[in-house]
């Protein structure tokens, strides 16, 4: 039986030598001090809503929260790679068969919404279209008139979205009013009750 020879036995002379330890050692403290002064993505992360504190890139997010995703009128376009290398053609590939798996994914996730939730997707998906953002914010304002016009039509009052201190304010509020309408309804029972003793 042939002993496995140890990953150190396996490389060359020069880089066994002290020399290049010295300047592989120097480099990897330079990168470690690089990596430690790089602005940092501050997305809040899933686990405790704390910032994310990964390396952010040039957008200010790291790679896992958006640093990826191209801005302008590539903002959520697909991204290929260049397939002149066989490196670049491999990763082309790749990245098709992820397409087609994620599309598989969607189609299966679609074909168990209800249709509320089918609606509210595709709405989302209206206002949320890949490309430049002039079409995204124009199709947003079109979609808050429509609401709008359609909330008065229906003769509402509109109806914001309210802060958790305006909700507990409305409650307190109601229980105030409630109290005040037991306190007059109290009050005027006893009125009547004294007429009945003085009269
Ligand atoms: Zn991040």
């Amino acid at each position: 039986m042939r002993a496995t020879r140890s990953r150190t036995a396996r490389l060359d002379r020069w880089r066994k030598g002290a020399d290049f330890r010295q300047i592989a050692s120097a480099s990897a403290h330079a990168n470690l001090a690089t990596f430690a002064k790089a602005p940092r993505c501050g997305a809040a992360r899933k686990r405790d809503g704390e910032p994310c504190c990964n390396p952010a890139m040039k957008n200010g997010r790291c790679g896992l929260h958006g640093g990826k995703t191209p801005s302008g009128k590539q903002w959520h376009v697909v991204q290929y790679p260049d397939c002149s290398t066989p490196q670049g053609e491999a990763k082309f590939n790749r990245k098709l068969r992820m397409q087609k798996r994620y599309a598989e994914k969607r189609a299966a996730h679609l074909a168990v919404m209800t249709p509320e939730q089918r609606a509210r997707h595709e709405a989302w998906h209206r206002t949320h279209k890949p490309g430049a953002g002039a079409a995204r914010s124009t199709e947003r304002a079109r979609a808050r008139h429509n609401a709008e016009i359609r909330l008065l039509l229906s003769g509402e009052a509109p109806c914001r979205p309210q802060s958790p201190e305006m909700i507990q304010l409305l409650a307190e509020r109601a229980a105030v009013t409630a109290e005040l309408e037991r306190l007059k309804a109290a009050t005027i029972e006893a009125d009547s009750d004294n007429k009945g003793i003085f009269a």
